[in-house]
């Protein structure tokens, strides 16, 4: 992808340095909650850290089980992860910063030719663990989307997992992660996540994964619709389009599971099979349209 020199977004909050520790800093205010997160601490730490998800869901009027974690399951860390704010990740930080720029243009076009009002996410750059409206995350449960404070949450070092844990490699890759966060923002702009949201209170789990199914692979389309108007401007290399496709075979729910546990419980899955996930995002790639990603009706 062609992205030095071009416009970088002012929508990232770097927020790398906070995570390590240490006093100051911190997120608003006093010390630093540090709360360990699949630990095996105590339990009097755990429930403290649920009541204050819940306290902050009822706060943000949300429900804190609602955050859409985009990691794929368990993926165990975390060789590389003590970079806080380190240089070498000064360059893909400017990466992530183009990329989001050019989701920005793209969904203003997108929006204002339906006669809507784009408002652009931030993205938080975290390091290790993290505070969102949505609760406590930790790099270990991958990117993720929270609809509470409309803020996409991305750990870099999510991106050498991606490259030597899951074998999808490619800048393009790391575009399609950035782009599908964003397409669950567009999703929440458009009333669609609160739909979503509504309808799978009181599902079973297994409704509920297939219902998740239907909302991530509509993520991945829209990442695909972003893809298809960068396209056009003349920007992307070759082999840019196939490494985004790899990245969602290699992150689709059977194959992670393959990799990770040996088999596939299919009634768990919760993003869409390498198979659907490729599918749609090659969909939205080659039409750009949204009315394409229609993934709530119908067989996907
Ligand atoms: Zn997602």
């Amino acid at each position: 992808m062609l992205w030095r020199g071009r416009r970088q977004s002012d929508n990232i909050e770097d927020e790398r340095s906070d995570s390590g520790g240490g006093p100051g800093g911190g997120l608003g205010g006093g010390g630093q909650f540090r709360i360990p997160i699949g630990g095996r601490t105590g339990g009097g730490g755990s429930i403290i850290l649920v009541i204050l998800v819940v306290l902050a869901g009822w706060y943000f009027g949300f429900d804190p089980s609602q955050i859409l974690g985009d990691g794929g399951g368990q993926i165990t860390e975390d060789t590389g992860s003590q970079n806080g704010g380190a240089p070498a990740n000064d360059e893909m930080k400017q990466f992530v910063a183009t990329v989001l720029a050019d989701t920005e243009d793209t969904w203003t076009g997108i929006f204002k030719s339906e006669g809507l009002t784009y408002q652009d996410p931030k993205l938080v750059l975290f390091s290790g663990q993290v505070r969102s409206a949505c609760g406590f995350a930790s790099a270990a449960a991958g990117p993720f989307y929270c609809p509470g404070d409309r803020k996409v949450y991305l750990d870099m070092t999510f991106f050498q997992q991606l490259d030597q844990q899951f074998g999808a490699s490619g800048e393009f890759a790391r575009a399609y992660v950035v782009a599908h966060e964003v397409g669950h923002h567009v999703q929440n702009l458009t009333g669609i996540m609160g739909k979503f949201n509504q309808m799978r209170q009181g599902m079973s789990e297994a409704d509920a994964n297939q219902l998740s199914v239907r909302i991530e692979l509509q993520a991945d389309c829209f990442a695909g619709v972003w893809a298809h108007y960068t396209a056009q401007k003349g920007i992307l290399e070759q082999g840019d389009v196939e490494s985004a496709l790899n990245a969602a075979k290699q992150i689709g729910d059977d194959t992670l599971q393959k990799r990770m546990q040996g088999y596939v419980v299919p009634e768990s899955f919760n993003h869409g099979t390498s198979q659907q996930r490729q599918t749609w995002l090659a969909r939205g790639i080659k039409s750009g349209k949204l009315s394409d990603c229609n993934t709530m009706g119908g067989p996907i």
